[in-house]
Parts: C-alpha cells; structure tokens; sequence
C-alpha cells in the first residue's frame, strides 16, 4: 500500500519553512498532499485561489507532491483522499503542546491516522505564516522568507 501523506495548514502565505519540510518529508512518503484547510470564522491574508496558485507553482516539480484543498475535518479529508499520515512540523514548544492534543484526537476521530513530526530546523524555526503576514502588513521585505514563486 502506498504511504499518502497530508501536509494540512492554511499555507497563508507558503514560506520557505512549509517547503524545507515537504522537501526532508518526500524520502518518508509516496505521495505528499499539501493542503489548505478552509475554516470559514478564519480571515486569511490571501485567498484561496492565490495561496493554492502558489502551492502548486512551488511544487510543480516535484512528481510525489499534490496540491488539494479542504473543508471541516483533517481527518476526514485524510480518509477521503486514502491518506494514512499527517505531516506536521514543530518550531518549538508551544508547537508542541498544541499538536500534541490535535494529533491524539485525530489518530481516534481518523482511525488510527498517525501525524509524523519534522523538528524544524534551527535556520527555519523562527519562519512563521504569522510573522511573515505581519512584515507585509508593514510594508516591509518578506522576501527572505517566502519561496521564490510567490511575488506579492
Ligand atoms: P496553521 O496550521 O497554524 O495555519 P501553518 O499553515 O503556518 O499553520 O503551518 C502548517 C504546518 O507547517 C504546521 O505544522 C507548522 O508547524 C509547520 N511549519 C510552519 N512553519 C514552519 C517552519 N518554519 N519550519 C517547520 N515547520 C513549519
């Protein structure tokens, strides 16, 4: 059986440490869903369509990595595309104490999905969707942090 993974988050925008991670991620996995998970009470920065433009310029060459999008439950989008695994990264603690939780809830609401763990790495830990949106706000250079296919 072919080991599907998704990589869930809203990807608001994709930057250089969502990709670093699907790149250390591909040995573990035939297939790698990178997925924007819509939660409507959520104000994103860009909209969907821009964010999975994006997603899909980034990874357009790499062959075992799909670009999808979803509503309501991770877990029930996992069992809907045949994923066994969700992708996850962890910066620091707080990243910890959050997935921990969301990670056992979903090996029992997804039957056993299992949620893989990349430790970021040191030159990457800092890189966050938040922080990046907050140098954009601010009319500042994000372009450190961000993949060389997203032009703002
Ligand atoms: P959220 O799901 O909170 O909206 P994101 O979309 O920003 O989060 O991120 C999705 C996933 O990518 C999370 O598991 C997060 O820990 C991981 N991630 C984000 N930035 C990095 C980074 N710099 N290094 C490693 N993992 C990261």
């Amino acid at each position: 059986m072919s080991k599907i993974a998704v990589f869930p988050g809203s990807f608001d925008p994709i930057t250089v440490g969502h990709v670093d991670l699907v790149e250390r991620a591909l040995p573990l996995f035939d297939k790698i869903v990178v997925a924007v998970g819509i939660n409507s009470q959520k104000k994103y920065l860009f909209d969907l369509e821009k964010r999975m433009d994006w997603l899909e310029a980034v990874f357009s060459n790499e062959e075992k990595v799909e670009v999808g999008s979803f509503e309501g439950l991770t877990a029930d989008y996992a069992k809907k595309i045949g994923a066994q695994y969700l992708l996850r990264g962890l910066r620091n603690a707080s990243d910890f104490d959050y997935e921990k939780t969301i990670s056992q809830l979903n090996n029992i609401i997804g039957d056993g999905l299992e949620t893989i763990f990349l430790i970021a790495q040191p030159g990457y830990s800092h890189i966050s969707s938040t922080i990046v949106r907050e140098i954009i706000k601010g009319g500042g250079d994000a372009s450190p942090f961000l993949p060389t296919e997203v032009s703002l």
